[in-house]
């Protein structure tokens, strides 16, 4: 329910309402807007909280929220979220471009990628170390290594960091190292995981889930939100279609979609959608078109000999002649590159 208050309502008729949707069991956000004061009240709502808090003074109106997800729709907030990421803004006018190997898989490696993905204008690098691998006999990352290779490569370029994390045991681990937290597409509705980065002041990239319908996605990210973690980016990856013909079918529509339903930013990786680096350019084209605030795309010095995703990395010229070429795409629709 969202409790409008009157413009001429105090403090202390705020402080009542507030009091009384705790006694109601349930949860309250706030928003204090110039002209008014908006109490959100998230939770199962008792059958006559309605009347009870139209009886109250200083209450306008009580509207239901209708969607399923309270915090993160745009019912309660209509103003799209800025997320910021160590002064690299995700949300805002600028598109954040993040790019960096599948997997970290050395010092010489990441720390080439990372300089290239700083010296071609990208504003943040990626880099798994706990990777989620279709078969168990695959690379499985570097761990604890991994993530002090890319607090290495932070210091070197300046790059805040993006990895991934596997297991809510390993959150604490994951936060001390990097800028932001991943939560990958096989993990989507692991929610305890979910849970446990909501409880860091780690801002969260929440891919959306192979087979995540929009509604599931938005659900996902309100279970991060919902313990009181409010910097979630949503990422837009490709979903499972009867299309095999490339890795993932991309989603262009969840752009607009989503940017309609929810304030969150969203973004887009091309790499895991395509799965073939041929592909990659025009659907990072497309998707900064239809609206993305961000992407992330896969690069390595050598993607013939990379550990994994060699097939949907980008090599270092086409990495730099994709960033130059999003440069004019995005300043047509109203964006610039970060
Ligand atoms: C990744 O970005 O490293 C990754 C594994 O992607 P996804 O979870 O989208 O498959
Ligand atoms: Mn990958």
């Amino acid at each position: 329910m969202i409790v409008v208050m009157e413009p001429k309502a105090d403090e202390a008729k705020i402080q009542a309402v507030i009091a009384r949707l705790q006694e109601l069991g349930l949860g309250v956000h706030l928003s204090r807007g110039v002209e008014r004061t908006i109490i959100g009240a998230i939770g199962e709502k008792k059958d006559n909280a309605i009347e009870i808090l139209e009886a109250m003074d200083g209450v306008e109106k009580v509207v239901p929220i209708l969607a399923p997800f309270k915090l993160a729709g745009r019912e309660l907030q209509e103003t799209p979220s800025v997320v910021e990421v160590d002064g690299v803004r995700f949300g805002d006018r600028e598109v954040v471009l993040i790019a960096g190997p599948c997997a970290v898989e050395g010092e010489a490696q990441l720390f080439e990628t990372a300089e290239l993905v700083k010296a071609a204008g990208g504003s943040m690098l990626r880099g798994g170390a706990f990777k989620p691998r279709t078969s168990p006999y695959a690379f499985q990352g570097l761990g604890r290594e991994g993530l002090k290779l890319l607090a290495e490569a932070r210091r070197r370029t300046g790059l805040p960091v993006v990895s991934e994390v596997l297991d809510p045991k390993d959150v604490e681990l994951v936060a001390e190292y990097v800028d932001m937290l991943q939560i990958g597409a096989r993990n989507m509705q692991n929610f305890s995981l979910l849970r446990e980065v909501g409880k860091t002041r780690r801002p969260v990239l929440l891919k959306r889930g192979i087979s995540a319908t929009v509604e599931e996605w938005l659900l996902a990210a309100e279970y991060v939100l919902r313990e009181g973690n409010r910097a979630v980016v949503l990422c837009e990856r490709g979903i499972r279609t009867y299309e095999p013909a490339t890795r993932n079918t991309l989603d262009l529509s969840a752009i607009p979609l989503v940017k309609h339903l929810s304030h969150l930013p969203v973004i887009v990786d091309p790499s895991h959608a395509a799965g073939k680096w041929r592909l990659v350019p025009a659907l990072a084209k497309a998707a900064v078109a239809a609206g993305a605030d961000g992407l992330m795309i896969e690069v390595h010095p050598h993607p013939d000999h990379a550990l994994s995703d060699g097939p949907q990395s980008l090599n270092p010229a086409n990495f730099r002649r994709l960033v130059e070429e999003l440069r004019p795409l995005a300043q047509a629709v109203g964006r610039a590159l970060a």
